[in-house]
């Protein structure tokens, strides 16, 4: 299987290359944003491996011109720690996944055999599970025909919930991407924070859209289990 890995800086280019070799993928490496684009629209790549820092044009833009082209490999961005926006702006582009640096290759490759796993998914342009829906680069979301005022925070944790719908995020998971991987705040804010937008997303005569599952974490499903809590 082959990856795709952007990456400009030649150390972590060959250190990406060496680690994901060891995996069993076969590694291609673009050092700028016109030559990943033109490699990943050349052939198709089981994953693509993203910096967001390159000359010519940056991560997030490569990952634009990717989807606008129609090329759904699965991608995850590589970003600085303290480059939240660019996550969110990243998301937004197509991206599927992102992991800050520094990272350890074992949770790379942990996330890229899930990207693989899943592989390449046309992305509508607006998520929809069940009766909701969500516009990422607006930035709005809906529940039926209800606009939902939520706030940034409340709609990045809905968009990470109706990214993997039907899938158990812990809160480790949660608080990664909604927050920060180094945010050392109150762990039970994903808790405070699923109930906000329980309140605005759920239909107070139904059981709530957003599952918990003990010991795990959250589950988005379209049809909530009558008899759950
Ligand atoms: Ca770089």
């Amino acid at each position: 299987m082959r990856i795709l890995v952007v990456e400009d800086e030649p150390r972590m280019a060959d250190l990406l290359r060496r680690a994901l070799t060891e995996e069993g993928y076969s590694i291609d490496v673009a050092g700028d944003g016109p030559e990943a684009v033109w490699a990943a629209t050349e052939r198709s790549y089981a994953a693509i491996v993203l910096d967001i820092m390159l000359p010519g044009y940056d991560g997030i833009e490569v990952c634009r011109r990717l989807r606008d082209a129609e090329c759904w490999s699965p991608i995850i961005m590589l970003t600085a720690r303290d480059e939240i926006p660019d996550r969110v702006r990243g998301l937004d582009a197509g991206a599927d996944d992102y992991l800050a640096k520094p990272f350890s290759f074992d949770e790379l490759a942990a996330r890229i055999r899930s990207l693989v796993r899943r592989g390449a998914t046309p992305r509508p342009r607006i998520l929809a599970v069940g009766d909701l829906r969500l516009d990422p680069a607006k930035r709005l979301a809906w529940r039926g025909a209800a606009l939902l005022t939520l706030t940034p925070r409340e709609l990045a944790l809905l968009e990470l919930l109706m990214r993997h719908p039907g899938e158990v995020l812990t809160r480790t998971r949660i608080i990664h991407h909604v927050w920060d991987p180094l945010y050392d705040g109150l762990s039970n804010v994903v808790d405070q924070y699923v109930g906000y937008l329980r309140r605005k997303i759920d239909d107070p005569r139904q059981p709530s859209m957003i599952e918990t599952v003990r010991g795990a974490g959250y589950r988005l499903v379209e049809a909530p289990d009558k008899g759950a809590p």
